[in-house]
This record gives structure tokens, sequence and C-alpha cells, in this order.
């Protein structure tokens, strides 16, 4: 009887002994699930986070990306306007210009033309012209524009948006005028010159050039004139040289002779008047110029496509 109640007795500590261990066995195995648990949601929270941040980041991106399409808009609207500005403008100065070549109007027309720029000095040309509300053309060029011509610590390659903003014609040179240099060896070296200044200009300005005057004008091109013209036209190019001048392509260091021979070869109703942009004398003479211009009747104008001083 003794021995079957210690069995019993055994058997119970035995199943009280199971129990405890299954139960701590659990609550340790609950304690690290638990602990694993709040890993898990602990990473969730920190995704969570890292997900928000992201949202706003592409909200932000998405934000500024309207904005950027909504002011691109707005400018290729702008230039449109100014596009059709010009255009309107330019249909008026044909008129005048068909008026004044048929003998029909009291005033005569000088188209300012500037050639070889941009250089440090173009500040100051434009700056004069400014002053005396005129509107003239730029015939640029590309090569050695990132150092300023006179002012070696300077760079001209920005002119060419403040000449294009005034509202210049802005016009082709070619990029390297290199006149003994290779620039007119063929048809084809001078329309890539003509091409790589366009892509300059378009770039710095977002303007598309329409008119070229040759380096040296048309006819230091040779054999070689009718196949550029007739490549130029493919390109929707006009070309222009000009019916007169103050001699500052030479440098010209002497303000009288280049006075003189300024005025003794204005006489024509419709005139092209070739300057260039890094010549000081000039630069000292154009206020006199101008009046000079004015009170003989001419009106001061850019030059464009259209106008029949320009050949197609
Ligand atoms: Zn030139």
């Amino acid at each position: 009887m003794a021995k079957k109640i210690t069995e019993n007795r055994n058997k119970d500590i035995l199943i009280f002994l199971t129990i405890i261990c299954l139960l701590l066995s659990f609550t340790i195995n609950n304690s690290i699930y638990y602990q694993k648990f709040k890993e898990v949601k602990k990473e969730q929270e920190n995704l969570e986070v890292e997900l928000t941040l992201k949202k706003n980041n592409i909200k932000k991106i998405n934000d500024e990306n309207n904005l950027l399409t909504k002011e691109n808009n707005f400018l290729t609207e702008g230039n449109t306007n100014i596009d059709n500005i010009k255009n309107t403008y330019y249909q008026k100065l044909k008129v005048l210009e068909d008026q004044v070549a048929s003998g029909k109007s009291n005033y005569k027309i000088a188209y300012l033309t500037f050639d070889d720029g941009p250089y440090y000095l173009t500040y100051d040309f434009l700056n004069t012209l400014d002053k005396y509300d005129i509107l003239a053309t730029f015939f640029t060029i590309g090569l050695d524009k990132e150092v300023c011509y006179d002012n070696q610590t300077k760079t001209c390659s920005n002119i060419y948006q403040d000449i294009a903003s005034k509202g210049h014609t802005m016009a082709n040179h070619t990029y390297s005028h290199a006149i003994f240099y290779g620039l007119y060896n063929s048809p084809d070296t001078f329309i890539d010159n003509v091409i790589k200044q366009e892509e300059l200009i378009k770039e710095k300005t977002g303007l598309t050039t329409n008119i070229v005057r040759f380096p040296g004008g048309s006819s230091t091109a040779k054999e070689n004139k009718d196949a550029i013209i007739s490549r130029l036209r493919e390109r929707g190019y006009g070309w222009v040289d000009w019916t007169a001048q103050d001699g500052d392509g030479g440098d010209i260091k002497d303000a009288n002779k280049a006075w003189n021979i300024f005025t003794n070869s204005i006489d024509e109703d419709i005139e092209v008047i070739l300057f260039h942009d890094y010549n000081r004398v000039t630069l000292s003479l154009l206020p006199d110029i101008i009046k000079y211009l004015e009170e003989k009747n001419y009106v001061l104008l850019p030059l464009f496509k259209e106008s029949k001083m320009v050949h197609k």
C-alpha cells in the first residue's frame, strides 16, 4: 500500500515538473518571440518612416517637375510671342524698305553691322546703341570667345545672350573666321563653320540664325562662292556684304581717317555699313556716326532675312 502511494506521489511530482518545464519553456519561447516581434515591428516602423520620406521626395520631385514644365511652357510661349513680334516688326520694315527703294519715302535706311565679335568692347557698343535706342546687327564668330580679345581674364561667351536679349539681329560670320587657314578650302569647310557657329548661337541664345556674312566678303570665296551660296540657301540662309564702312577692319587707329572713310562711303538710300565691335576708334565715333546718319534722314535698323539687302 505504502509503495503504491509513493509511486503515485512520484508520478504527481513528475507531472508537476513536466508542467513546470512546459510553462518555463513556453514563457522563455514567448519572451524570445516577443523580442523578435518587437524587432520586426521596429523594423517595420523604420521602413514606414523611410517610405513616407521617399513618398515626400517623390512628391517634391513631381512638384519641381511640374514647376519646370510650367516654366518651360511659359518660356516656349514667350519665345513664340517674341518670334511673332519680331516677324510683325520685320514685315513693317519690309514695307518701309520697299518704299525707300522705290523713292516713295522721305526716309533712307542704314543697317549698322558689327563683325567678328563678341569682344569685351561689345558691352560698350551695346551700351551706346541702347543710349540712342538703336537696333543693329552682330555678325558673330565663335573661336576663342572663352577669353576676351583685350581682357584676358573675362569671358566673352556670355555676350551672345546680351546681344540677343536686347533685340539686335544675331547673325552668322562662321565659327573660325579662318580666311587664311582653311575656311575657303571647299564649300564643305565653309558650311561646317557656319553650322558650328549656328549651333553655338543656338546653345547660347536659343536663336536660329538665317543671315551669313562671308569673312572678308563674298568675293573671298572665289570659285567656291556659287556652291557655298547654294548650300546656304538649302539651309535657309541669306547672305549680305556691305555698301559702306569706316575702314576699321584693318584696326585703324586714326579717328579722322576713319571718319573720312565713313562719310565718303555714305551715298545710297539704303546702306549696309560694316564695322567691327573690337575697334575702339569706331566705338569712339559711334555717337557721331549715329547723329550724322539721322541728320541725313536715315532710319537705323537691324537687318532681317527678307530685306532686299540680303541675297537669298
Ligand atoms: Zn570678319
